[in-house]
């Protein structure tokens, strides 16, 4: 037994907007996962948490119970996602006749304090709010607050770089033992190192960032993004567009370079699976769609990018 082990990363799609069209969308999550389960590889999952995050955090800003640091809030979101996405893969296991043991760790993700992020706040989160309103609360709490696309003043949170996954050790022996983890929800919790405390920041991490440098870390074969599209476009929702199969580092960077990829979307992706395949010989990440996960696995689809 020597599986490849493949980090699999969950975007928005595979969850939904509340917590009862998650729970129905997970079910159809857990196939395509429990197929790439099934065919023999080790797979560890990791997903985002942005609406849902979103909602704690708006939920106990209504004033009627006390406030929610974000990091807080983060680590509700990694345990209620997780919680729908373990009994949903559990069960699709036991419907084929396996028996894996499927766990979510809460897992806390380092930043550095110095990060170039903290000094300028750009991730909006929770609501929207009037512009009397933002100044009320950016004296009140000393949160820093953004005009969001004409739609209101929001809060805004920094995104720095993870650096390091606190319970990797773990993850590890829980992966080396071949039980599915769901880890790196929502980025991680992101922490800063204080001698022997970790201590939470408010901040964004992407999850797209932490799930490539928790396939470096956990010496993964296989980095896969898995969101909206079953590949990465060049020249994306223009006449001329061009959709990305098998493709080298060289290649993408200069893509990233000539400005094909959305920040906030899928720029964070391809830049993810670019650090990845650079991290070793053999490295190999790919971008495609929840449906066509194993498809893309197998070589017949998605944005597959290495040496
Ligand atoms: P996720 O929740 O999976 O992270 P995002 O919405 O953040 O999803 O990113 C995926 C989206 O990025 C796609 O659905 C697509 O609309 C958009 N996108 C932006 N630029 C590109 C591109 N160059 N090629 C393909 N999709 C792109
Ligand atoms: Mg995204």
């Amino acid at each position: 037994m020597n599986k490849d082990k493949i980090v699999v990363a969950l975007g928005g799609n595979a969850l939904g907007n509340s917590a009862e069209e998650q729970k129905e969308l997970v079910k159809q999550t857990a196939v395509p996962i429990v197929d790439l389960i099934e065919a023999g590889h080790q797979v560890i999952l990791a997903h985002g948490n942005g609406p849902q995050v979103g909602m704690i955090n708006n939920a106990f800003s209504a004033g009627v119970t006390p406030g929610m640091p974000f990091p807080e809030c983060g680590a509700m979101s990694q345990g209620y996602i997780g919680y729908h996405l373990q009994n949903a893969i559990r069960e699709e296991l036991r419907n084929r006749g396996l028996e894996h043991p499927v766990a979510t760790i809460v897992t806390q993700v380092v930043v550095d304090e110095n990060d170039p992020a903290f000094n300028d706040p750009s991730k909006p989160i929770g609501a929207f709010l009037s512009k009397e309103e933002a100044d009320e609360v950016a004296k009140e709490k000393g949160y820093t607050m953004k005009e969001d696309a004409g739609r209101g003043y929001r809060r805004v949170v920094p995104s720095p770089k993870p650096i390091d996954v606190a319970e990797l050790d773990t993850i590890k022996t829980l992966v080396d033992a071949g039980q599915i983890v769901i880890t790196v929800g929502g980025g991680g919790i992101p922490v800063v190192v204080k001698d022997n405390r970790l201590e939470g920041v408010a901040a964004v991490i992407d999850k797209d960032f932490a799930s490539g440098v928790l396939a470096e870390k956990l010496d993964a074969d296989f980095l896969i993004i898995l969101t909206a599209v079953e590949k990465a476009a060049i020249n994306f929702g223009k006449e001329n567009e061009k959709w990305l199969g098998d493709i080298s580092v060289d290649e993408m960077e200069d893509y990233i370079k000539e400005g094909h990829f959305a920040k906030g979307s899928m720029l964070e992706k391809v830049e993810a699976c670019v650090k990845f395949a650079k991290s070793k010989p053999g490295s190999k990440a790919l971008i495609t769609s929840l449906e066509k996960a194993k498809d893309g696995i197998d070589g017949k689809t998605g944005t597959r990018i290495s040496l």
